[in-house]
């Protein structure tokens, strides 16, 4: 029953409020798996305590590889609009590439009291190259489906509606090797529960109780209204301009690698006395409000007292003042990566070569394969940075940055025989090229 009052409060609270909307519906949805399957919550703690434990056993001297994170976004469309452009997914990606590796636009805009915690997660994403049947693939489906939209009701029932293909939605490809990422009309005309995006929290399958309708897998992912996916969204005006940076995604897909709300998500009481169970990111009683306030200040810390950390991803500022994630946060991202999600970043799955707006097709690698000396050819007037290139386990395996434009250069390799992702970095984003050194 605490479960049902607190979505009724939740709603009523975001009706009284009117224009408010209600950023994210991860806690609720939580809630509404609690009310369904009891032990749910639980089992989402217990995870969080035993990756707290396996961080403090990390040996710090072991280098720490970039995870590649394959992706499918499943546009699911009623109306035409809602079949959103293939270079908004594009942006997306790139979005969540330059937010995850902390080479966002924007670092400069976090406060010095926060600089020293602000981290690197050390996590790329990349659109799938193939389907889990092994045929090749943008990394994007489109659907069209005769649902108005997948709003949930006033209780939160119908929010994994849009993973389910005899609901209207769209199965999800497995969810140990792919990340879904479903795109959808998630607001509909309701007016009392309205949310723009939503993730589960891994739990590790010991913890769950036998036949738990939560522990479908195929109900792992995220969730993200249209209007709000993507930078520059068409449909991120009014109440949604407030989202208009693609970072929707990027707050969503931190749930989706174990991280809270920092304020904590009290609804009752005193909400300084509970937090993310982060020590970096400050006590906060209260969300940031859709707003850029830097004079919030919910919370008396100790020995120093911070402000609110509105800046991070994991709250609900609004996305132009939003550019960290802390060193804690991405220790629990990506200990959940070698933990819970341990299949998703194991370079299982081809890149599609489609990422940040950069065509494939306009560069060459060759001969590919040949024993580690390559030539890369690339037009000059994209500008390439650096190349970085991984090993099928993520590792990274060599590295050169370069000065000036040019349209050709090597690529020398002293690495066992295998399969390789290169990874090109321009101005405008990067693409990965796959090699073989035989
Ligand atoms: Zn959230």
């Amino acid at each position: 029953m605490r479960t049902l009052f607190t979505i009724l409060s939740l709603a009523i609270s975001s009706m009284v409020i009117g224009q408010n909307i209600h950023r994210c519906g991860t806690v609720e949805a939580i809630a509404h798996r609690e009310a369904v399957n009891p032990g749910y919550s639980k089992a989402v703690e217990q995870t969080f305590e035993q990756v707290k434990h396996i961080i403090a056993q990390k040996d710090i001297n072991d280098p720490d590889p970039i995870y590649q994170i394959p992706v499918v976004v499943h546009i699911v469309y009623n109306t035409p609009d809602e079949n959103i452009s293939s270079d908004l997914v594009y942006s997306q990606i790139a979005r969540l590439n330059r937010d995850y590796r902390r080479l966002n636009e924007d670092t400069a805009d976090t406060r010095i009291d926060f600089k020293p915690v602000a981290a690197d997660a050390g996590i790329e994403f990349y659109l799938a190259g193939v389907d889990p049947q092994g045929n090749p693939s943008g990394g994007i489906t489109r659907t069209q489906t005769s649902r108005a939209d997948f709003a949930p009701d006033f209780f939160g029932n119908g929010l994994d509606d849009v993973k389910q293909s005899t609901l209207g939605g769209v199965d999800a490809w497995d969810t140990d090797n792919y990340l879904n990422i479903w795109v959808c009309d998630l607001l509909g005309n309701n007016s009392l529960f309205q949310i723009l995006g939503f993730a589960y929290p891994p739990a590790t399958a010991p913890n769950w109780p036998n036949g738990s309708a939560a522990s479908d897998p195929n109900f792992e992912g995220v969730v993200i209204h249209y209007g709000v996916f993507g930078e520059n969204n068409p449909a991120a005006t009014g109440m949604l301009a407030v989202a208009d940076k693609g970072r929707t995604a990027v707050h969503e897909v931190g749930h989706y690698l174990g991280l809270r709300h920092i304020w904590g998500d009290v609804l009752f009481g005193d909400g300084c006395t509970e937090d993310d169970g982060l020590d970096d990111t400050p006590n906060a009683s209260a969300n940031a409000g859709q707003v850029c306030n830097f004079n919030n200040n919910t919370c008396t810390d100790s020995p120093v007292d911070f402000p609110d950390m509105i800046e991070n991803y994991m709250d609900y500022a609004e996305e132009q003042c939003m550019n960290l994630f802390t060193q804690d946060q991405v220790d629990i991202m990506r200990s959940m990566l070698e933990t819970a999600r341990t299949d998703l970043a194991d370079g299982s799955v081809e890149p599609s070569g489609i990422d940040d707006l950069i065509d494939t097709n306009q560069i060459g690698l060759f001969p590919n394969p040949n024993a580690g000396l390559f030539q890369i050819q690339v037009p000059a007037d994209l500008n390439l940075q650096a190349i970085s290139v991984f090993d099928s386990k993520g590792m990274l395996v060599h590295q050169q940055s370069l000065v000036g434009s040019r349209d050709q250069v090597e690529l020398a390799l002293q690495v066992k025989p295998g399969a390789y992702f290169a990874q090109l970095q321009f101005d405008k984003g990067v693409a990965n090229k796959r090699l073989l050194i035989n």
